[in-house]
């Protein structure tokens, strides 16, 4: 099992996260063993998704799982691992919900995202696959492909107001706590 290191915005090297990741030309042993290692580092987390940014390598890479039966956690999951992942078909039509990201540690945001999309890439052992993804699946992957385009998911948000973490109150309870800018 390899565990990578993630970069989160709070890390002097954090810049890795905003650049525009390269192209992977072939997917050999190399870019295996980083889709391998990013599938460890994901579930390590736990994480749904992954994008070769956040473990310091500017490369067009990802990985994704997430549940095939949201109420039935006996279902299994879905793995992707995906170099040069484009979106060729989006649904056009928008929902917002929850997003977190392991490299914004403690924040969560209602981020708006197409319901569906189809999804061109190179898979594990290097064929073109089409997938077609709606809901949490569609939302996981138009959220790490953004990693590799640097943009992160607070840039999604259509104000402050949408941004939020969660903290627990003198009772235990947890509760939702407004994003405040820290004041300077
Ligand atoms: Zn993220």
């Amino acid at each position: 099992m390899g565990l990578l290191t993630v970069v989160t915005v709070r890390d002097d090297d954090d810049l890795v996260l905003r650049e525009t990741a390269e192209p992977v030309s072939r997917v050999d042993d190399r870019v295996r063993r980083l889709m391998d290692d990013m599938v460890d580092t994901m579930r390590d987390a736990p994480g749904v998704g992954l994008a070769a940014p956040q473990v310091a390598e500017s490369v067009r890479v990802i990985v994704v799982e997430t549940p095939l039966d949201y109420d039935d956690p006996d279902a299994g999951t879905r793995l992707h691992q995906l170099a040069n992942p484009e979106v060729v078909w989006r649904s056009d039509d928008i929902v917002e919900d929850q997003e977190a990201c392991l490299s914004i540690p403690d924040l969560y945001g209602d981020v708006p995202r197409d319901t569906a999309v189809r999804v061109r890439a190179l898979d594990r052992e290097g064929h073109t696959v089409e997938i077609d993804a709606e809901g949490f699946e569609a939302r996981v992957l138009l959220h790490e492909i953004d990693h590799l385009d640097g943009v992160l998911f607070t840039d999604r948000v259509t104000g402050l107001d949408k941004l939020y973490t969660f903290r627990e109150d003198g009772n235990g309870q947890t509760v939702r706590v407004a994003y405040s800018v820290p004041s300077i």
